[in-house]
């Protein structure tokens, strides 16, 4: 069964919410709509104060550059537009919305009518890219970036193939596997859509076998399609990385940045990127809502829930039972890439993927023992670096040193840390030093 060559890593996969069907969660009380929900620069407030709202009402028009629009996911009146505490740790700008029924604006399609690619013969592929623009959408497997720059391939490079990252390589996050036994039809449409945007006859989905019901389901329904193949793959994290998907699903690799997939002939999109496409085309919806998993071993109901952009994390937190008595940490995302939150006010966002809540137990880091230069770390990074020297050189501050042995090229993925056997906090040090790097890269690209 095919997979990615280099490195890798098994964590235990404890996807305990795979069961539960996606439901809607409730409408929050207050939402906050983050203008920071994506790579680039942030939107701008195009609403003040007293400002009433519907759901799907643009509050953020995209800013300078590389930026897209946000959308509110409810109905009411604009409380403040202010700094609140986001993700990242930082108060950055939002729209703060005192929620009033649930009333959305009449463009958008709420019919459950699936609406194939043949009723839309008029459709061109700048309309596509156009609609997926204007909606909002970015990568929603985590990375937000805005996807119409990515269905508009740089000049000299050319699309061959689209590939679908179904992998959900995360330990805990179900959202992706349940989207697909869910919507698969709707799936396939926006595969379709993408196809024919970029120009490209061949889409493949790469799903992991630990998901056998999601690949038979989607095999059955891509049956009759000219171009569209589902591709099992062995279970190795992180094969949700592009990179690593890439080389899994057609064999081959990307060079290190600045090469984007795009050099190889390739654009991936995540499932659920892929579902969005279908709503803001076909249904005219733009994205104000996600399919997040919240879960944990000691949470009495995980779930997937389906949230607006804009809910707090505390009123998912009530959807699946409660905060549990032995809480120690609670995760954005899973328990490899995710980042620790600050406080259960942070909002929902289009990158969230996941809630996890870690009990005292499994959030316990052991002590950090000396390096034994061992080389697992090595062994274990899908990207071919040195992890050991990359932590080392980034804890003595040596920014040139680190460029050198190509911190740039580091995925974030975690698999070093996972692997050490004296515990050394790899992952931490090194984003220290990849953040650091590449600010300096973008600083020195300014002057020129
Ligand atoms: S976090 Fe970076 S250095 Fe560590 S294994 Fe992943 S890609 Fe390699
Ligand atoms: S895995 Fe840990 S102990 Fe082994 S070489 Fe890497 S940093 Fe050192």
């Amino acid at each position: 069964m095919k997979t990615f060559r280099l490195g890798g890593v098994h964590p235990a996969e404890n996807k305990i919410s795979a069961g539960s069907p996606i439901r809607e969660a409730a409408l929050p009380k207050q939402a906050i709509i983050s203008m920071f929900q994506h790579i680039g620069a942030p939107a701008v407030p195009v609403v003040k104060r007293g400002d009433t709202v519907k759901v799907g009402t643009m509050v953020g028009e995209p800013g300078k550059g590389l930026s897209v629009p946000v959308f509110s996911g409810v109905s009411g009146k604009v409380n403040k537009v202010d700094a609140m505490l986001d993700s990242s740790g930082l108060k950055r700008m939002a729209v703060v919305i005192d929620v009033e029924g649930d009333e959305w604006e009449e463009s958008i399609d709420r019919t459950p009518d699936l609406v194939r690619l043949g009723d839309r013969p008029d459709l061109t592929p700048a309309d596509i890219v156009a609609k997926v623009r204007e909606a909002g959408i970015v990568g929603m497997g985590g990375a937000t970036f805005p996807t119409g720059v990515k269905l508009s391939p740089p000049p000299g490079t050319k699309a061959t193939c689209v590939i679908v990252n179904a992998v959900e390589c995360e330990p805990y996050l179900t959202a992706d596997h349940r989207l697909m036994l869910e919507k698969p039809d709707q799936i396939l449409v926006g595969l379709q859509l993408i196809m024919k945007a970029v120009g490209v006859d061949k889409g493949y989905i790469g799903i992991e076998n630990n998901k056998p019901d999601a690949i038979r389901l989607m095999q059955e329904k891509a049956a009759g399609i000219q171009g569209i193949e589902v591709v099992p793959l062995k279970v190795k994290y992180p094969q949700g990385g592009e990179k690593q998907l890439i080389d899994a699903v057609i064999g081959r690799q990307v060079p290190a940045p600045p090469a984007l997939p795009i050099h190889v002939g390739a654009i991936v999109q995540n499932v659920g990127t892929v579902y969005a496409i279908y709503e803001a085309v076909m249904k005219n919806k733009p994205l104000f809502e996600r399919i997040i998993t919240v879960t944990g071993k000691s949470v009495s109901n995980p779930s997937n829930l389906l949230a607006r952009i804009g809910t707090p994390m505390q009123q998912l937190i009530d959807e699946v039972g409660g905060l549990p008595a032995d809480t120690g940490k609670i995760i954005g995302g899973g328990p490899m890439m995710g980042k620790a939150l600050l406080s259960l006010e942070i909002p929902v966002t289009k990158g969230s993927s996941g809630l996890l809540i870690m009990n005292d137990k499994e959030s316990r880091r052991a002590t950090p023992q000396p390096c034994i230069r061992c080389a697992k770390c090595v062994a274990a990074c899908p990207m071919g670096l040195e992890p050991y020297l990359l932590a080392k050189l980034s804890k003595a501050a040596e920014w040139e040193q680190c460029l050198q042995n190509d911190i740039p090229s580091c995925i974030e993925c975690g698999s070093c840390a996972f692997t050490c056997p004296s515990h050394r906090p790899l992952l931490d040090n090194i984003r220290v030093g990849k953040t650091t790097v590449m600010g300096i890269l973008r600083a020195r690209a300014a002057k020129k």
